[in-house]
């Protein structure tokens, strides 16, 4: 955050609105001007706008509403000052209960406008700072660290919106589980850090596989899923195929040996009742059950709600089938 500052002015009167650009860009300060509260809005959310230096009374829409405006349209705080003819406590009072951080008595006093927008720049750089750090944070809480993929929490909130999407538009939501099998056999017989790294291998596979607007999640110990939007499980089924082949192929040159993946494929257009998360995934999980239950090493494909499963053999184009391509 620089020592200078990009401050709006919003005023309808040009003259007033050009003496305080003046006045702000004396203190040393870049400062742009809108006549109008559409010009304000159109300026506020296209520039990077530390703080605003606005006429509380204005026709049309006052600094009061345009305060709201402006606050609601933007995810970072910027810092609102009011400039006001109007000297008395109650009219200040208003300004502040209305959003504003502070008010100014206009004509403005120029070593004034210096101290309040010093002040100012200070309450931005500390809030930047504060929402930056809090999108670094979201973003770790969102993140596997094991390996990279987004986790849980993250597949839960997609999952929710996914849904909703699917619901409002009637369009299809394919959802994949994937679960190494006999993976407790790996970590017993051959550590710890060599389970690790079969994971973080079907990680990094599912990130080379997966397109938006699909989307990988490690959902939790050995268990991954891919979401995919717009897509009924006819089509998922090439990419689990390429997954539970490029599983093989790829821990064929690990320290582990050839391990294997089974597969459960569900989409929305298998739901009999309400769309829901929980359902969508249980449907899946049964065909993940189906899969380990009938071999492994296979993608199982619920069918409609209460039918038998469709299941690709063990394998089904493992001789010749690269998997990663
Ligand atoms: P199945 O074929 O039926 O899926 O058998 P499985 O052995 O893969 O399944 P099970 O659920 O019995 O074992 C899963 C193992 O995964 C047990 C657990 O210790 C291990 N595990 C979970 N998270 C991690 C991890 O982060 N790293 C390692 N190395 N192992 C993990
Ligand atoms: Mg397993
Ligand atoms: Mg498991």
């Amino acid at each position: 955050m620089p020592r200078v500052a990009q401050v709006l002015v919003i005023d309808d009167d040009p003259t007033s609105a050009r003496a305080l650009k003046t006045a702000v860009e004396a203190c040393g300060h870049a400062a742009s001007i809108a006549l109008t509260w559409t010009e304000a809005v159109r300026m506020f959310s296209r520039d990077a706008v530390d703080i605003v230096l606005m006429d509380a009374v204005m026709p049309t829409v006052d600094g009061y509403k345009l305060t709201q405006i402006l606050r609601s349209r933007s995810r970072s705080y910027v810092p609102i000052v009011f400039t006001t003819g109007l000297n008395d406590m109650r009219a200040r009072e208003r300004c502040v209960a209305a959003g504003a951080d502070d008010v100014l008595t206009k004509p403005v006093d120029p070593p004034e406008l210096n101290l309040r927008l010093m002040a100012m720049l200070r309450i931005r750089k500390l809030t930047l700072e504060l929402e930056t750090r809090r999108g670094e944070m979201a973003t770790i809480a969102m993140r596997d660290q094991l390996t990279g993929l987004q986790n849980r929490r993250s597949f839960d909130e997609n999952l929710r919106n996914e849904i909703a999407r699917a619901r409002r538009y009637g369009r299809p939501l394919g959802l994949m589980v994937a679960d190494i099998d006999h993976f407790k056999k790996v970590n017993d017989t051959m550590g710890h850090d060599l389970g690790d790294e079969l994971l973080q291998q079907l990680g990094h596979l599912m990130m080379s596989q997966v397109r938006a607007p699909d989307m990988a999640f490690r959902y939790g110990g050995e268990e991954f899923v891919i979401l995919t939007p717009e897509t009924e499980s006819t089509l998922a089924l090439n990419l689990a195929e390429r997954v539970r082949l490029g599983f093989k192929t790829r821990s064929a040159s690990l320290s582990t040996g050839s391990q294997t993946l089974s597969i459960g494929l569900a989409d929305t257009s298998m739901l009999t009742g309400e769309i829901t998360g929980r359902q969508l995934f249980k449907i899946a999980d049964a065909a993940l059950y189906e899969a380990k239950r009938s071999g492994r090493n296979r993608v199982c494909v619920a069918k409609s709600q209460g039918d038998p499963m469709a299941t690709t053999q063990p394998g089904d184009g493992d001789e010749n089938d690269r998997g990663e391509s």
